[in-house]
């Protein structure tokens, strides 16, 4: 059995949970540890419970609780030197912290949860998302990229299950109130994921064994839930009310596979 829950989606913060057999991970940690702690008590789980903290890349709402979190509660973090040195600049890594520097195309174990990282295209210094299995069943999470490459696509078919980002609706982005950097920034090529590219990308992925989808990392600002609940049921051809949807405040449930 895998499941799999998030403490919280979106540009305010995001933190994902993942078990197979006796063995949990946090999958980012952009909450204080305080709100990870309450969070994690909402799903059932104490911190003790957990083996480790894979982060992502450095921006602040995937790393900034994780070395706290980590320090407080004696996790390993996980992550790629490049994110490593951009959180040792920023002097945000913690040195007493068991840090664990990982090879961006190799994969490894968390006792018995075997975690694939994938490398995109994104703003960051070496950023990575995750494939967590338990030997059967894959969950793909896919949060923080511009674009979609053959190599994301090639990872992500055949999941179980897929957490993808719908950052923004492309029109609400170009026609809202953000400065113009800033919209370049967010809709560019290591930007953030629209909901029209998450479509696209989904419909091209091998989804036989796909049980689970959820849109995460949606902007409060540029986005709302039923556009990118419409892109991802378009591309599953698939009922709205299927697929789910992340939120900043509550993150989304347990969700089980096999
Ligand atoms: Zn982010
Ligand atoms: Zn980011």
């Amino acid at each position: 059995m895998m499941r799999f829950a998030s403490l919280a989606s979106g540009s305010k913060g995001n933190c994902l949970v993942a078990e197979a057999g006796g063995s949990r991970v946090l999958l980012d940690c952009g909450l204080s540890p305080r709100e990870t702690g309450r969070r994690l008590e909402r799903l059932g789980l104490a911190p003790a419970e957990l083996s480790a903290i894979l982060v992502t890349h450095e921006h602040d709402d995937h790393s900034g609780g994780a070395f706290a979190f980590a320090a407080a509660h004696r996790l390993a973090v996980y992550l790629t030197r490049g994110t490593l040195r951009a959180l040792e600049d920023a002097g945000k890594a913690v040195p007493q912290v068991d840090t664990r520097v990982i090879d961006a195309r190799a994969a490894f174990a968390v006792g018995d949860i075997e975690v694939q990282p994938f490398t995109v295209p994104h703003d960051a210094r070496e950023p990575v998302q995750y494939v967590l299995s338990d030997g059967a069943r894959r969950l793909g999470v896919l949060t923080d990229l511009g674009a979609s490459t053959r190599h994301v696509e090639q990872t992500l078919s055949g999941c179980d299950a897929l957490v993808l980002e719908c950052n923004h609706d492309a029109a609400m982005l170009w026609g809202g109130g953000y400065p113009k950097w800033l919209k370049e920034r967010i809709g560019g090529a290591f930007g953030h994921l629209a909901n029209e590219q998450a479509e696209t990308l989904l419909a091209s992925l091998d989804r036989s064994r796909l049980k689970h989808v959820v849109g995460a990392h949606l902007s409060e600002q540029n986005n709302r839930p039923e556009l990118a609940r419409a892109a991802l049921a378009r591309a599953l051809g698939c009922e709205e009310s299927w697929v789910a949807i992340a939120t900043q405040e509550s993150g989304f449930g347990w969700r089980a596979l096999g």
